[in-house]
């Protein structure tokens, strides 16, 4: 569910007009819904209420402080990946016992900021980085909370690029490997073992990759609970969205006519059963679910280009602001902010930068768009701006954050001056 929606023909954001944004705002121009932010969360928080449960919403999906804030606000925790989000996080009011310290490749600072923060657990990815975790807690006389990612080694079935619980990536601990390993680190003087942790791949659209993934641990959970006394379970993040039908999914008609759809109540429905007799607490870390269909992103189109084959829309918006379509081949449906009449046009949406893979979608049957006619790539909340790049020296967008009738600026577009900051 999402609060955009089609008001005579126009697209609304919770009570304000999209195009009046784009107006004041300017485009390209990324627009949050806080309503829709926090409905998600809600509905989570209330699937797994029958469970000790912390929600640690994935900071690098949307890193915006003010989209932290709203979590913060509604008591959920996080999970970082680097000194950056940890900073930020901090500063948009987070519970240090709330924050889990995620990644393959921590530096020396970052650990030592971690434990200086006071983090409720780093989340450990190989033996090396044990080693260092503990070194460093004993300078800075600390004794480090840790939990080791396990790889369960279950295909989520989703893209390549963000699928991580098989044994052909980088992340986390073979599952053959990982008891005795927790030996060795309950041997060492500066790590407290506190958990485990597993996070099978992102865009999951069908709660079987998980209900697996935890089947696989449920035994080594409970060996681990009774050698170590560990506190909780991460089952990691991965809920998948709508994307396809990202509009028509913001209202009641859609989900029921789409039973099937995986969403807080089903997913939970599935797993309390197997997790709550573990008698531990179960941390997710959910990123897209929370942000994804929160956020849209604003193009104005700029030229009709009409090839010999083609007709292409080039607007001023580029994978400089929304890099998914051309990384992970994603789909974004476009919806004109104010009423195109005219028939459908088979279109490729592309951008200004300089790269063939600079579009937004190839070959789509889209309304006629004409010259300083406004489109919304819907869906855009995660893995969005924080993706966004300087290149070909385009500044990053403003990003936008409704609540009912009013809006905040929560980061302003950047200049070309601003770009040109630290150089010489
Ligand atoms: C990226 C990531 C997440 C969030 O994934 P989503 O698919 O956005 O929910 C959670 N945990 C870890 C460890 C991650 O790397």
């Amino acid at each position: 569910m999402h609060h955009f929606h089609l008001k005579n023909g126009s697209l609304q954001v919770e009570g304000l007009s999209v195009s009046s944004l784009a107006q004041k705002h300017g485009t390209p121009l990324y627009i949050y819904s806080q309503t829709t932010l926090e409905n998600h969360f809600d509905r989570l928080d209330q699937a797994l209420a029958p469970l000790d449960h912390v929600i640690c919403f994935a900071t690098k999906s949307n890193c915006n402080l003010s989209v932290l804030r709203t979590f913060a606000k509604k008591g959920s925790g996080f999970d970082v990946t680097s000194a950056g989000e940890l900073y930020r996080v901090l500063k948009a009011g987070a519970d240090p016992q709330k924050i889990s310290f995620v990644g393959v490749g921590k530096t020396e600072a970052e650990i030592a900021y971690g434990l200086k923060s006071n983090v409720y657990t780093f989340i450990v990815e190989s033996e090396p980085e044990l080693h260092q975790i503990n070194a460093i807690a004993k300078k800075l006389k600390k004794r480090a909370p840790i939990a080791f990612r396990v790889n369960p080694n279950v295909d989520a079935k989703t893209h390549a690029k963000i699928t991580t619980g098989t044994y052909a990536n980088k992340f986390g601990i073979a599952f053959e490997e990982i008891e005795p390993l927790y030996a060795r680190a309950s041997k060492l003087s500066n790590i407290e073992i506190r958990g485990v942790q597993m996070h099978i791949g992102s865009q999951i659209t069908d709660v079987k990759p998980f209900v697996l993934a935890v089947k696989k641990m449920i035994p080594l959970v409970q060996t681990l609970k009774s050698k170590y006394g560990i506190q909780f379970f991460d089952i990691g993040g991965g809920m998948g969205i709508i994307y396809k039908e990202a509009l028509a999914s913001g209202t009641p008609q859609w989900w029921k006519k789409n039973k099937k759809v995986l969403h807080p109540a089903l997913y939970a429905k599935e797993l309390l059963p197997l997790l709550k007799p573990l008698g531990l607490r179960i941390v997710v870390e959910p990123g897209r679910y929370m942000v994804g269909n929160a956020g849209i992103l604003i193009a104005e189109t700029l030229y009709i280009k009409k090839t010999g084959k083609k007709n292409f829309v080039i607007v001023d918006t580029a994978m400089t602001e929304l890099i998914r379509p051309t990384l992970y081949e994603s789909y974004h449906e476009i919806v004109p902010v104010n009423k195109i009449t005219g028939k459908e046009i088979s279109s490729d949406v592309v951008g200004p930068v300089c790269e063939s893979g600079d579009y937004f979608a190839k070959d789509r049957m889209l309304a006629p768009y004409k010259k300083g006619d406004l489109m919304a790539l819907m869906s855009a909340g995660a893995y969005g701006f924080v993706m966004a790049s300087n290149y070909n020296a385009r500044p990053r967008p403003a990003e936008i954050l409704v609540k009912g009738k009013k809006a905040i600026v929560a980061r302003k577009r950047e200049t070309i001056q601003d770009l040109l900051r630290g150089e010489v």
